[in-house]
């Protein structure tokens, strides 16, 4: 006798009640301006493929020949015999491209900032984040155990009145540089200052400005002139850089504790050898990638002067990621649903990912997208509108 599964389907028929229940849209084509889905065509602005690496055929012949020269899989964790030449090739170029004297190779963001957080922080210290960072960041944070203080978006006054109140031990301050769903990005001169004021690290997930921001896309920390050794860098490796994994950064002995204590570092199997191998091509990419990032840039502020006089407001951002706030989600699902029946694929973003009253179409631009491109989704908004026409937005 068991309840478990009779609770189980009950729970999810509430989610499918209430309009929750997520599910997954196949394509048929690899990742690149264009999809396919249940036979369809569509142009998609969903993806964090900034640079457009993700489908570059550099990159898939850098694979291959990793495969051949290494094989599939690592055989073990890093830290028994799954390490191999290209690993560390891979970690020394990282680190000097991001201005840090030594980098350690994760197998995907999540894992390393569900590591990091807990190798450095445990009970009796504390962790201060920002509101709306990333989930990965939040679980590291409660498997610390540390004490845990969230304070308001980017509020710099708010963070410092809690740091001048806590008597831990350790201090760790902990934010994304972009944020994923606002495409703002953080304080992090002052975060710094402040880390500095109260004797803290500073942990930055630059997920969405690695390969992006800075010169040569060496990410957010290089672009505002940044180092410290209180400063953790984690940069991923599956938005931007095309491929998969991240990388945690720092000062030489901050990257070696983590090495030795980073559960999540420690206790899986290697990345695949050849992934570090296509990686290292991606690399090279993106340090010659000013025409993607000149491109980008210039898609960037084609939709901001297209969308100036729209009746929804587009979040300040200077990102990649370029948030039209609809505000109702009924009304943002809707207009998400007129952009897929033209051929446009645009996820609509609603509570309790977002604030209440702030639903939003996530507009996410690539250096694979044409200027046509923009236009086009520009257009299909402008219909969009159009087609709402009369009803007054829900403020
Ligand atoms: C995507 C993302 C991650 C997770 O990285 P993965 O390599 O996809 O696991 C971490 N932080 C932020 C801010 C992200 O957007």
């Amino acid at each position: 006798m068991s309840r478990l599964l009779d609770d189980l389907q009950a729970d999810l028929a509430g989610l499918r009640r209430q309009s929750l229940l997520r599910s997954r849209r196949s394509n048929a084509l690899p990742c690149g301006p264009w999809a396919e889905v249940d036979g369809r065509r569509l142009l998609s602005f969903c993806s964090n493929d900034y640079l457009g690496l993700a489908g570059a055929p550099e990159l898939a012949a850098a694979l291959a020949a990793g495969a051949q020269r290494w094989g599939t899989g690592s055989g073990a964790s890093h830290l028994v015999s799954g390490h191999y030449d290209c690993h560390d090739e891979l970690e020394r170029q990282l680190a000097g491209f991001v201005g840090c004297e030594r980098a350690l190779y994760f197998s995907t963001g999540y894992m390393a900032n569900s590591g990091v957080i807990p190798a450095l922080v445990g009970r009796g210290d504390a962790v201060f984040a920002d509101r709306l960072n990333h989930a990965s960041l939040v679980d590291g944070m409660l498997l610390s155990r540390a004490e845990t203080h969230r304070y308001p978006h980017a509020d710099c006054a708010a963070l410092e009145s809690r740091l001048v109140a806590s008597t831990a031990k350790r201090k760790l301050i902990v934010t994304d540089s972009v944020f994923s769903m606002d495409g703002d990005i953080a304080p992090l001169a002052e975060l710094l200052a402040l880390a500095e004021r109260h004797d803290a690290w500073l942990m930055v997930d630059d997920a969405h400005g690695f390969g992006v921001l800075g010169p040569q896309g060496r990410g957010a920390l290089v672009s505002l002139g940044l180092a410290s050794w209180r400063l953790i860098y984690v940069g991923t490796l599956g938005k931007a850089a095309g491929v998969s994994g991240a990388f945690a950064a720092g000062q030489a002995d901050v990257v070696e504790w983590l090495l030795q204590k980073a559960r999540t570092y420690i206790f899986t199997t290697g990345a695949p050898p050849a992934l570090a191998q296509a990686l290292l091509a991606s690399l090279a990419l993106i340090r010659d990638g000013d025409e993607r990032r000149a491109h980008l840039a210039l898609l960037i502020a084609t939709l901001q002067a297209r969308l100036a006089g729209s009746r929804w407001r587009l979040l300040p951002s200077s990102t990649p990621i370029q948030p039209l706030v609809i505000g109702d989600n009924a009304a943002a699902v809707t207009v998400a649903q007129g952009l897929m029946e033209a051929g446009l694929w645009v996820p609509a973003i609603r509570p309790p990912t977002v604030p209440a009253g702030s639903a939003r179409l996530r507009i996410s631009l690539s250096a694979a997208h044409s200027l046509e491109d923009v236009h086009r989704l520009a257009d299909a908004l402008a219909d969009q509108e159009r087609d709402l026409g009369g009803k007054r937005p829900a403020s």
